[in-house]
This record gives C-alpha cells, sequence and structure tokens, in this order.
C-alpha cells in the first residue's frame, strides 16, 4: 500500500519537481559556487519540514536536510553543480545559450532534484504511516571538481549513516554495479627567475620549463604504472608573454588508478618527477592535494533492491517527440560513437535511442569503469546502493552539449522523476527493514571493507576553495 502512495504522491507533485530542475538547468553554476542551486533545494526542503544544517565540511553550499527520529539513518546523496563551457540550449543543433558559458552537461540539475523529490515523497509516507527511523538529503557540491564529499566526509557528516542512495543521469536504465577509479588532483606550483628573454636570457630560470619537462617524465612514466590507470595534466598557468621568461608556471594532474593506495603510489612517483624538473630546471617546486576521492564500492543488496523497485515505479515511456529530438540528436554524434554504444554495453538492446528497459548486469560487479566521482568516498563509509537512468539518448556523452541539451529536455525529467521513485521506494523498504534489507546489505559492506578503515584523500590542512565563511566572495561569483 504504502508503495503506491509514493508513486502516487510523486505523480501528483511531479510538476514541481520539473520546475526545479529546469531552475537548475537555466542558472548553471560550477562547483563551490552553487549558491542558487543550493538554496532553492534548502527552500523546499526547510518548507517540508526538515531539519536543516548548512556549510558542511566549510563549505557555503553543502548542507544536509533530515527528517524522523532515531535509527535507521538513510541518507540520499544529491549534487548540482555544472560544467564550465557547455551552455546550450534544449535544441539538436548546437547554440549555446551563454557562449563558453556553464552548462549541466552531466545532469546534475536533475541529479540533486531527484533526491529532494524522493525525501519530500518519503516524509509524507512516514508521516502517514507514523514510521520511525529518520531520512536525510545531502546537497553535495563540486562533485565535477571531485572533492565536494570528501570535504564532508572529513568533516564527519556520513558517519552516522546506515546506508545511502544515489543515482546519475545516464543514457540507459541500469543499476551501478561496476565500479569507478580512485582519484587525486594535485596541482604543482614551480617558481623561477623572470628576465627578458631576449636581451637576457642566460639570467632567467624558466618556470615553464620545469613544467614542460616535468610533463615529459610524466609521459614516460605513463608506460610504469598498473593498467588502467590514468595520468592527465592541465597546464593552469603557462607564464605571460613570449618575451618574458617565466618565473611561476603551474600544472595540475589527475591521477586515477583502481584504488586509493595505487593512486598514492603514483602519486608519490609523479612528486619525484616534479622534483627532478625542478632540479633540472634551478627552479623549486611546491604541490597541494586539491582531490582525493576513492574507487566506488558497489553494494550488491541495494542494488538488487533498487532494481526490485523499477517495475513497481512503472516503465518510462516516451513520446514520438521524444523519439525524434532523440534520434536527431544522435545524428549529431560521431556514427563511431554510436556503435562502440551499442557493442559495449553489456548486452543492451541497443536498438532505440531511448530505452525504456531496466538493466541489472551482475557481470559488471568487479570491473571498474573509467571515470571517477567523490560518491566513492561515502561508499567506503556506510554501504552505497547507486542507479541509473535514461535521461539522454544512447550514444551521447557526459560533459558535451548533446548531455546538457538532453539533460534540460522532457527526456532527462523522465528519467529523473523515474530515479526519485526508485530511491523511495527503496527507502521505504530499508526504514522497514523489509526482508533484511538493511541487515543484509550491512553484512555485505562490513565484508568487502574488513581491515580498510576510510581515511579522507585531501590533508586536513587543505581547506575547500570556497568556505562557508567566504559569504561576499560567493555572492560576488
Ligand atoms: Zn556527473
Amino acid at each position: 500500500m504504502g508503495k503506491q502512495e509514493i508513486i502516487s504522491w510523486i505523480d501528483e507533485n511531479k510538476l514541481f519537481f520539473e520546475d526545479m530542475a529546469k531552475k537548475i538547468w537555466g542558472n548553471p553554476e560550477v562547483g563551490y559556487t552553487e549558491s542558487f542551486a543550493s538554496e532553492l533545494q534548502i527552500k523546499a526542503l526547510e518548507k517540508a519540514g526538515f531539519r536543516l544544517t548548512t556549510g558542511l565540511g566549510d563549505i557555503s553550499t553543502a548542507f544536509v536536510a533530515e527528517y524522523g527520529e532515531g535509527k535507521p539513518i538513510i541518507g540520499i546523496l544529491g549534487e548540482f553543480d555544472a560544467l564550465p563551457g557547455l551552455s546550450q540550449q534544449v535544441s539538436t543543433t548546437y547554440k549555446p545559450v551563454v557562449p563558453n558559458g556553464p552548462g549541466h552537461g552531466c545532469g546534475h540539475n536533475l541529479l540533486g532534484t531527484a533526491g529532494v523529490e524522493a525525501v519530500l515523497a518519503l516524509k509524507e509516507q512516514m508521516e502517514a504511516e507514523m514510521l520511525t527511523g529518520t531520512i536525510r538529503y545531502y546537497g553535495c557540491p563540486a562533485e565535477e571538481l571531485l572533492s565536494g564529499k570528501t570535504y564532508m566526509a572529513r568533516a564527519g557528516v556520513f558517519d552516522d549513516i546506515d546506508c545511502s542512495l544515489t543515482w546519475h543521469p545516464g543514457t540507459f536504465n541500469m543499476t551501478t554495479n561496476s565500479s569507478m577509479q580512485a582519484l587525486t588532483g594535485i596541482e604543482f606550483y614551480f617558481s623561477g627567475r623572470t628576465a627578458h628573454a631576449g636581451a637576457a636570457p642566460h639570467l632567467g630560470r624558466s618556470a615553464l620549463d620545469a613544467v614542460e619537462l616535468m610533463n615529459v617524465g610524466a609521459n614516460y612514466l605513463r608506460e610504469h604504472v598498473p593498467d588502467g590507470s590514468r595520468i592527465q595534466y592541465q597546464i593552469t598557468n603557462g607564464g605571460l608573454a613570449p618575451n618574458i621568461v617565466p618565473d611561476k608556471a603551474s600544472v595540475y594532474y589527475f591521477l586515477r588508478g583502481a584504488n586509493r593506495r595505487q593512486v598514492g603510489e603514483i602519486t608519490e612517483r609523479l612528486i619525484k618527477v616534479a622534483q627532478g624538473a625542478a632540479m633540472m630546471t634551478e627552479t623549486t617546486v611546491k604541490w597541494e592535494i586539491k582531490a582525493g576521492c576513492y574507487d566506488t564500492l558497489p553494494n550488491k543488496a541495494l542494488n538488487e533492491l533498487m532494481f526490485n523497485q523499477a517495475s513497481k515505479a512503472g516503465k518510462m515511456e516516451f513520446t514520438q517527440m521524444e523519439e525524434r529530438f532523440a534520434e536527431e540528436l544522435c545524428q549529431t554524434l560521431d556514427s563511431s560513437l554510436l556503435e562502440d554504444a551499442k557493442k559495449n554495453k553489456f548486452g543492451l538492446n541497443g536498438e532505440k535511442a531511448l530505452d525504456p528497459e531496466f538493466y541489472h548486469i551482475t557481470k559488471m560487479y568487479g570491473m571498474t569503469m573509467g571515470g571517477s566521482s567523490d560518491v566513492g568516498d561515502v561508499s567506503w563509509i556506510a554501504p552505497m546502493g547507486q542507479i541509473m537512468t535514461t535521461c539522454a539518448p544512447l550514444g551521447v556523452q557526459f560533459h558535451t552539449w548533446q548531455a546538457t541539451a538532453s539533460f534540460g529536455s522532457s527526456i532527462g525529467i523522465k528519467g529523473m522523476h523515474h530515479a526519485a521513485k526508485i530511491m523511495a521506494l527503496a527507502s521505504y523498504d530499508l526504514l522497514l527493514n523489509q526482508d533484511g534489507a538493511l541487515e543484509k546489505a550491512k553484512s555485505e559492506f562490513v565484508k568487502n571493507t574488513s581491515g580498510i578503515t576510510y581515511e579522507p584523500g585531501i590533508p586536513v590542512d587543505i581547506h575547500p576553495p570556497m568556505q562557508k565563511t567566504d559569504t561576499a566572495a560567493v555572492s560576488a561569483i
């Protein structure tokens, strides 16, 4: 009975959440500046009677909203940050709203909103049935910078949860059974001596030379790291002008690997490469770890629980107009992307651009996919269940204008409602501990984490870029 009421509540209130997701999509804010999205969600949760704590982990846009009393404590993880340069209208041709402006190319406008939708629906049912237990929505900033949840976890905000549920907009419906990579973000700052590059180059000690030599060293290191590791960099400061020997230059590295230990080892070796480059160029080098997220640890019991709700949530249906939009968008993709999407999706049907089926592919357990997420940190603190839903056509890559277009369209909104229903229904079972659902998830977690204690990957002396006391800076951006 309770489940049908949860679904009906979401159906009856869907326009409110559609409006929220579209507003966040229309006001894209990059990591640590998400004050519009954060305030919009806080207002809705406060109005519904949730208890709010803001400024988590010393981040102005991080918050938790809580309803209910006592155990179990179930956390739903939400995100709302956008990506730079991905501004795009809901159109099947490239048309930015603001040229080079930010955009929701990863669908976090949907991601966070579905979480709010799920907890508000659940709260209604908890009230109606006088259920005990606590539900929480975590507003998590800066996932795209892979650090928001690490700062929050470092502050201990997830320590008392019994489990968490989350999702991500996708190009098909699926439980997220594979793992994602651990990552360290580390920036190196070289300092040398400036000089006139034409008149007195012999007096200069170029920090940019050091950056370039470091990158050469890193590209040789690439061959001698475990399979599947990734080394990526961006020169964040390359000097001011060709005729000035740069005394300052910097480079930002992302290092990825199967787990934190592996990434830690690559980091140590890369630091040696940086020191070698500094020695060669008579410059000095300092570095700062800016992100340090864990690989994700899937929980079979929770993923299965979420999969079992998918049929109860109803099958997704798309209109002819949506199908046409999807097909037109797919025509803008390189054909190799489409072929790749169809071939490599572990037995998905792949015939339709918008796939309404829900897949639970157990052979993906134990596999590690490319990419990283700071949800990984939470998955090592308590059991975490995760799904993806169809919010974009098959073949569309995240972090592209086609993705921004999809996540602002009615296709994205449909996927968001579907995810909200599944998370709310699964949480309902967890609150009631139906068939020992919570116990199963916990005992699996204890087994998988035996001998491993969560240690945040960002050192304690590093502070988030936008701290909660820094309100002037937040509103100025
Ligand atoms: Zn994302």
